[in-house]
């Protein structure tokens, strides 16, 4: 994710000071100094600060509904389905771990603590809107126009906006500023994986417990979001195909694997999933292969949580970049994949960085991918944060 973000950094810093970077000429000939797509930390943070510094400035957000057809708010990833929903519930988890130390401490607690997931999900979603509302109002406090709409590009200076509705319009801006973020992946490769699995853009909105949770995946975000469903008394595995925490210091992750294992939380390690099937009872059965072993086991769930790796938001338009600027990216190897004809993910081993650059359109970006001795390979863009 680091490596991903220091690249999101570093081209949100382009775009802004390219942006700040001119004097305020704006003479009628775009509706907008700047208009930035996608009203996440990034953006948001973006087009504020441009208004403070007199751009005219609009800003489009648009959430396409998750496959399970959960949908959220203004504020992108970190406030609807990310950062804060995540540490709500951990926080509810804490207070569980609070409450059963309390006795020891002279609180007379009753004996049976029970956990009520429609009652955290309620309060956290609540809060979720609260911030949603507060970030609309900010944009209007600073000036910025603020469209739900989807953005797409039609030239370097115009962007085609469409509404949930389907009506159109195009707003010209001298400069734009992509921020569109990225969305959790399902592995389409295993069958059941979309029908029954969902993922973390699905997991702070439920309205009722996952119960016993199959989470696939040792990110950070499987990782969290495996700790918080522990820590409210759901029985909870985690299935790692490899190494946890991925480009994390592995001593560390050791520590936060072991400290895991010891307050409840599964591990099924070194093994991937094959199918997911619905018995007639509602339960999930689960096929895995163990890596080492080259055995199958099944075991049933409630719920199956996807945490595989994120995608780019699929509207990030790479052309304009390839027909005016050799725009380069830096990007760590470990977290650019290579997609094969198949369709399955390799992840490319070691943890180099290297610049690379952007080809393609917004339908197939790929990325030249420098093998060493003057030789590159054009890949299809994939990325994993
Ligand atoms: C479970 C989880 C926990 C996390 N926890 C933390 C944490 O504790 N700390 C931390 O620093 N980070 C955390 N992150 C990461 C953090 O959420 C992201 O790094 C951050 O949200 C990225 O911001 P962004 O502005 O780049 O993109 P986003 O927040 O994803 O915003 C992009 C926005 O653009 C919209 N959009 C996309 N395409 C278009 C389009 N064509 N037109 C209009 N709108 C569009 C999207 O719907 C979205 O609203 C977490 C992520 C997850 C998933």
């Amino acid at each position: 994710m680091a490596a991903f973000s220091r690249g999101r950094d570093w081209m949100k810093g382009f775009c802004f000071f390219r942006t700040l970077g001119h004097k305020r000429t704006l003479t009628g000939k775009f509706d907008y100094d700047l208009v930035v797509i996608g009203g996440g930390s990034g953006g948001l943070a973006c087009s504020k600060e441009a208004a403070l510094f007199g751009q005219k400035v609009a800003v489009l957000d648009y959430v396409e509904p998750s496959l399970k057809g959960t949908k959220w708010g203004l504020g992108g990833t970190c406030v609807n389905v990310g950062c804060i929903p995540k540490k709500l519930m951990h926080q509810a988890a804490l207070l569980g771990t609070a409450a059963k130390d309390a006795r020891k401490y002279g609180w007379q607690v009753p004996e049976a603590l029970s956990h009520d997931w429609a009652t955290m999900a309620q309060a956290v979603q609540n809060h979720v809107r609260s911030l949603n509302w507060g970030h609309r109002v900010q944009l209007q406090d600073k000036k910025v126009k603020y469209l739900n709409m989807k953005g797409s590009l039609i030239d370097e200076h115009s962007v085609r906006a469409v509404d949930a509705k389907g009506k159109q319009m195009t707003v010209t801006a001298k400069n734009i500023v992509l921020a569109t973020g990225g969305r959790p992946k399902y592995p389409m490769h295993i069958p059941g994986a979309v029908e029954f699995g969902m993922t973390s853009d699905d997991v702070f909105w439920l309205k009722e417990s996952p119960k016993k949770t199959l989470v696939v995946g040792a990110s950070y975000v499987a990782l969290e979001c495996a700790g918080f469903l522990t820590g409210i008394g759901l029985d909870t595995t985690v299935m790692v195909r490899s190494i946890a925490l991925r480009g994390f210091d592995q001593q560390m992750s050791g520590l936060v694997t072991d400290y895991m294992e010891a307050y409840g939380t599964k591990f099924i390690w070194k093994s991937t999933p094959k199918n997911i099937e619905k018995l007639s009872s509602g339960l999930l059965r689960v096929s895995w292969l163990d890596l080492n072993t080259r055995e199958e086991h099944q075991e049933t769930f409630n719920s199956v949580l996807w945490a595989v790796a994120s995608l780019a938001t699929d509207a990030i338009p790479f052309s304009i970049f390839h027909s005016s600027d050799a725009f380069r990216f830096r990007f760590n190897t470990a977290t650019c994949s290579r997609e094969q004809s198949r369709g399955r993910m390799e992840e490319r081993k070691g943890g180099k960085e290297v610049d690379l650059l952007f080809e393609g359109d917004h339908k197939a970006p790929t990325v030249m991918v420098p093998l060493g001795k003057g030789r590159q390979t054009r890949l299809p863009l994939v990325i994993s944060i």
